[in-house]
């Protein structure tokens, strides 16, 4: 039975991530998907009870889950150098190693372009973002006052990683297409090595097309006409600055989910911090935290071959969409009048009205 940890983090991830919870467990019994659920301590409520944010336990916890759901994380307000209250650093200690992003545009959502469904893949283990990419140390140095010195690093393993799982959700979405975002030509070391794993992988995967897009065009064409693309694969930086831009053009932030993925566990992680200003009164958004769980279901079942957790993600996705599409209950970001609470409720009813997967695809 697969395991599944719940880090409810801080402030709206007291809220968003148990209607998460809620809707993910909704859609799996629905289906008949068992999976073994655990929450465990993090952040402000851990240091209360375990002096620490991250607490050795849940760590050690985590080694023995396949995926869970991280809620988002109040850093900011967190004592520096003091070493019980740190950054979670889950990605660099589970070695997952690319960001999963998806950018719909949804029908009743006002955004700058309707029809868009692109889902982002993003390294984030090396490239440019200094601290990810060395053991100890920024990755950045200045050795006088008139420069600053900053490293990239792009490795054939890491490339071709995050290429493989590009093609590997390519083959779950009917377009059947990836586009690679590098700049090859200025940068022929780093970018060049990208691009040529991405070809490697793309000569295994004979039913999936590989487009190559320069990342300033890219930029460009992703405003003017986003409906081009379908699954895009990119390098760490690149892939921070285009997927905040992919936000932007459906809607922003409160509709940005994530997942972040290694080998064999995944992260559910929505874009949103902890919204200190809003927590408390049962009016976050809860749409991208269940959205990323739902992602971990997805995910999950594919690498781990159970059709029904496959199955639980395509009820959440299509409750979430005629939620939306009615606009009885969003919540106030999105223009409703509905708490936290019954947005998720309203998930749950959607889900649980539909026919069960199974009987639907018979
Ligand atoms: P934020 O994303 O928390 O909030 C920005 C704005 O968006 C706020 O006005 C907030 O009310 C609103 N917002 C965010 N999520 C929302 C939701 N689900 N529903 C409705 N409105 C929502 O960014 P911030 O204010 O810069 O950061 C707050 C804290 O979160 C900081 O401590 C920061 O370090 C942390 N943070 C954590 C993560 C993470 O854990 N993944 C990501 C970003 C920021």
């Amino acid at each position: 039975m697969l395991k599944i940890g719940i880090l409810l983090g801080d402030d709206i991830g007291l809220e968003v991530v148990p209607e998460a919870v809620k809707v993910m467990k909704a859609a799996s019994a629905k289906v008949g998907f068992k999976a073994a659920w655990k929450q465990l301590p993090i952040g402000r409520k851990a240091h209360e009870s375990h002096g620490h944010t991250m607490p050795a336990s849940t760590v050690k916890a985590l080694t023995g889950m396949d995926g869970w759901l991280l809620g988002p994380i109040g850093h900011s307000a967190y004592p520096r150098n003091d070493p019980t209250w740190t950054n979670t650093g889950l990605r660099k200690r589970f070695d997952l190693f690319a960001s999963i992003k998806p950018v719909k545009a949804y029908q009743g959502i006002p955004s700058l372009h309707k029809n868009v469904d692109i889902v982002f893949l993003r390294e984030v283990t090396e490239g440019m973002q200094s601290s990810g990419v060395v053991v100890a140390g920024s990755g950045e140095f200045r050795p006088n006052d008139e420069i600053s010195i900053g490293m990239r690093v792009v490795t054939r393993k890491g490339a071709n990683r995050v290429a493989r799982e590009a093609f590997e959700i390519a083959r779950t979405r009917p377009r059947k297409k990836v586009t690679a975002v590098h700049k090859a030509p200025t940068y022929k070391l780093c970018c060049g090595m990208f691009a040529e794993e991405c070809r490697k992988v793309a000569a295994e995967y004979p039913d999936i097309k590989l487009d190559e897009v320069l990342v300033d065009g890219f930029a460009l064409k992703l405003v003017m006409n986003p409906q081009q693309f379908d699954m895009v694969v990119t390098t760490n930086q690149f892939g921070d600055i285009l997927t905040d831009e992919g936000a932007a053009i459906v809607g922003g932030l409160g509709l940005a989910p994530g997942l972040c993925v290694g080998e064999h566990k995944a992260m559910s992680q929505a874009t949103h911090g902890s919204a200190p200003d809003i927590a408390g009164k049962n009016i976050a958004n809860p749409f991208a935290m269940i959205m990323s769980g739902k992602m971990l279901l997805e995910w999950l079942g594919r690498k781990h071959k159970q059709p029904k957790a496959v199955k639980a993600a395509k009820l959440i996705d299509a409750a979430m969409d005629k939620v939306i599409a009615e606009a009885k209950h969003l919540t106030p970001d999105l223009g409703g009048t509905a708490t936290t609470v019954e947005m998720g409720n309203a998930v749950v009813r959607a889900l649980r009205a539909k026919a069960p997967a199974a009987r639907a695809c018979a």
